[in-house]
């Protein structure tokens, strides 16, 4: 068997350098647990950034996969497959929304709902192609998508930049009122944002949001990218405030882990696109479907939003005492379901070492927030063994 350090020094000779990695190298999971090579076990509480919802190796999503892939894994999408179909008509009964388009990453999602919104904004005047994005927002990689980011560490070096993006200070109304005009094809926001770090805005502010997107004949787009998928208690984090967008994009969880990415739009907005204005190679392939269908199947079979609920309020409580015991250090707990993050009063990188070496995964984003996106199917033993991971290398810190 190769050794870890040997897989660290090929990565670090043979693939592009882009990522800060852990020194660690994954082997398997089970349920909340994943293990190294070395057969090292860790509670895995980022569950590959919010994707993982079920855990590792969920035997229905294990046995869908292993299914399909015996029987077909790739068509063109010149053909149909039940899975695909079945996938969109599940999405649209569960959403609210009308239509269903299938590719292969939140970017993509992103990127295509971008597209979506442009060809919308046409439809009404040639010049009504603007689209407002939040600062401290997080929609992907893809040139538009990181033009759409509000966060110029994801843009630099990257120039020209595509034009026609705008943004405001996340949570504004004001803010948001004074930008919006006839121009504005889209308003495109995160319902709360993950990346920038663990961001819930006011209750009125989706609301607010979609009420100046109608004023100006303008779209909404939700980036449930992260939030979505049961996360936050509920399936979509905007089903709280009952705004519904008039385009939403899903991906992370939605596969079970399988890499799939879905932009959702009601019949307004679907029907700027006609045959040949987007498509995909890979995007809604029956192995990446039958992974989603089965996810989805679980995740209301056993009502995983409620348990998410029950769970994140759980967790925020056992964190807000971790708070009060360290003052010092912790500042605040924000959360809804299981997308939680803790704002530190400094660099939160040592912490994410700390927890590793005494076997738990959890990440830090924007610097000085922890994150926790576990998996929706955790119990309370162990937010519990989270806790007192958390508390042993709290308490290391402060002496
Ligand atoms: C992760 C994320 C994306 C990008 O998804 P990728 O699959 O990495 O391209 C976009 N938006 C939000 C809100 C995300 O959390």
């Amino acid at each position: 068997m190769t050794s870890a350090e040997q897989i660290i020094a090929d990565e670090s000779k043979y693939y592009l350098p882009v990522f800060a990695r852990y020194q660690v190298v994954l082997e398997r999971g089970e349920g909340p647990y994943v293990y190294d090579i070395e057969g090292k076990k860790y509670l895995d509480f980022l569950g590959g950034i919010a994707v993982n919802i079920l855990g590792h190796a969920h035997p229905k999503v294990v046995d869908a996969v292993a299914a399909q892939a015996g029987k077909l894994i790739h068509v063109s999408n010149l053909y149909y497959t039940a899975e695909q179909t079945k996938l969109a008509k599940t999405l649209v009964e569960l959403t609210g929304l009308d239509r269903a388009f299938i590719c292969n990453s939140g970017a993509e999602a992103n990127e295509g709902a971008i597209k979506l919104a442009r060809k919308y904004g046409k439809t009404i005047a040639a010049d009504k192609v603007e689209i407002i994005t939040a600062e401290h927002s997080f929609h992907g990689r893809t040139l538009a998508t990181l033009t759409a980011t509000g966060q110029p560490k994801y843009q630099k070096g990257y120039e020209p930049l595509p034009g026609g993006f705008s943004y405001v200070p996340f949570g504004d109304l004001e803010a948001l009122k004074k930008a919006v005009s006839a121009k504005t094809c889209a308003v495109m926001l995160e319902p709360i944002q993950g990346e920038g770090g663990v961001h819930i805005p006011d209750p009125g502010y989706l609301k607010g949001a979609k009420e100046l997107c109608e004023k100006h004949g303008a779209l909404l787009i939700l980036d449930e990218i992260q939030s979505g998928m049961g996360r936050t208690g509920k399936l979509l984090a905007w089903q709280h405030t009952g705004v519904k967008p008039d385009i939403m994009t899903l991906a992370k969880g939605l596969g079970g882990g399988v890499p799939i990415g879905a932009i959702m739009a009601t019949e307004k907005a679907a029907k700027a696109f006609g045959p040949g204005d987007h498509g995909t190679t890979f995007g809604g392939n029956p192995l990446a479907c039958a992974a989603a269908n089965a996810t989805l199947s679980v995740l209301v079979e056993e009502d995983l939003p409620a348990n998410a609920a029950k769970m994140g309020a759980y967790m925020m409580e056992a964190l807000n005492g971790l708070k009060a015991k360290y003052p010092a250090l912790i500042t605040g707990v924000r959360g809804q379901g299981l997308i939680i993050g803790i704002q530190l009063t400094k660099p939160g990188k040592d912490f994410v070492n700390a927890c590793m070496a005494a076997g738990a995964l959890i990440n830090c984003t924007a610097g000085d927030v922890l994150r926790f996106v576990p998996p929706l199917n955790i119990e309370k033993k162990h937010v519990d063994e989270m806790m007192a991971i958390l508390d042993k290398v709290f308490a290391a810190d402060a002496m």
